[in-house]
């Protein structure tokens, strides 16, 4: 197996901002496209390395190449492949997923079958994907809520000062929509009650991450409450996150590029149901190579947040849709996805 990658700047619609990071107008985003070439078959997949857990294009690059002698000869070998990954690059999950992503999509292209059939889901249960909406000034997040009409369920970042005004904008521009909310660490144990129950007042279906992670008796202390469902994210990163979750939160936010792709992301999800969690499944901003990996697993979860592509303006392939939240598992072998020509 011959392994390569090369680096996808992405230009976004608009600039994307969250409580933890201020990266002011940004508009750019640069991925990793990894391929794998076996047999003149080519999988894809995507690195988007998390600065919040320590990864960066370098290391996710430095990563990938030592992956690339890890492989062995068949691509079939996924629990060993993974094990040697993790014994040798364990903080280095969004390469990781690079690799599963890509090896799936090879396997499928291989057998001539698309990832969700090959792993006995049914397309047509992959729930509505939310559309986000970053934190920016009131007329640009009204402005956004209405370019944003045809999704049905918008995810608004919160874990400002603003946050009331934030959802009045908001709401305004989209009375009847189903609303969720990340506060990305944003809230404090001592103000989160009293966010919780503002935000709960503009009708939502739950909150993700409403404080800084690692202080799940907090947490635990804000469900009792029983304000809003509460989601984990930024303290779901890994399989062994999941059991100590159980009982604090309600449910938790599964990202490939956190759990390093499809392969533990479905032990996460047997793991989560088991100890009575919710699944919810997230993205990075990505292209649809990552978004694409993601979604054939969708079938399993209960919400879904994966639009990363549609924030882009370039992206630099396609077959998973996402036009009004509706993600489409193709029949393709495979993840599904082609390069679009220009
Ligand atoms: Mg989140």
């Amino acid at each position: 197996m011959k392994l390569t990658w090369h680096r996808r700047q992405l230009h976004l619609r608009h600039p994307f901002n969250i409580a933890r990071v201020n990266r002011s107008a940004e508009t750019r985003k640069e991925v990793l496209l990894v391929r794998i070439e076996h047999e003149s078959r080519v999988g894809w997949g995507e690195a988007a390395p998390i600065q919040y857990y320590h990864q960066s294009l370098d290391s996710a690059e430095a990563a990938l190449a030592r992956a690339a002698g890890l492989l062995g000869t068949s691509p079939f070998r996924l629990e060993e492949i993974h094990e040697r990954l993790w014994k040798e690059i364990p903080d280095q999950s969004a390469a990781i997923a690079a690799v599963d992503g890509a090896l799936h999509d090879l396997i499928g292209k291989l057998l001539g079958i698309p990832v969700w059939r090959m792993i006995g889901l049914s397309p047509e249960r992959v729930p509505l994907t939310s559309f986000t909406i970053g934190i920016d000034d009131m007329d640009t997040i009204a402005r956004k809520v209405r370019e944003a009409e045809e999704y049905p369920i918008l995810k608004i970042k919160v874990g400002t000062p603003d946050d009331e005004t934030l959802l009045r904008t908001v709401r305004a521009a989209a009375p009847d929509k189903v609303l969720r909310v990340d506060a990305n660490c944003g809230w404090t144990p001592e103000n989160a009650i009293d966010r919780m129950r503002m935000v709960a007042g503009f009708r939502v279906e739950f909150i993700e991450q409403p404080i800084p992670a690692g202080n799940l008796e907090a947490v635990a202390v804000l469900r009792n409450a029983s304000v809003a469902p509460l989601f984990a994210d930024e303290d779901s990163v890994g399989e062994a996150d999941v059991v100590r979750c159980a009982g604090k939160y309600d449910g938790i936010n599964i990202k490939l590029s956190k759990c390093g792709g499809i392969r533990p992301a479905l032990r996460m999800i047997h793991a989560a149901r088991a100890l009575g969690l919710k699944i919810m499944l997230g993205c990075m901003v990505e292209t649809s190579v990552g978004i694409a990996a993601a979604a054939q697993i969708a079938p399993l979860v209960d919400y879904v947040d994966l639009d990363g592509h549609l924030l882009l303006a370039d992206d630099p392939f396609e077959g998973i849709g996402g036009a009004r939240g509706i993600l489409t598992l193709n029949d393709d072998p495979g993840l599904g996805i082609r390069e679009r020509t220009a």
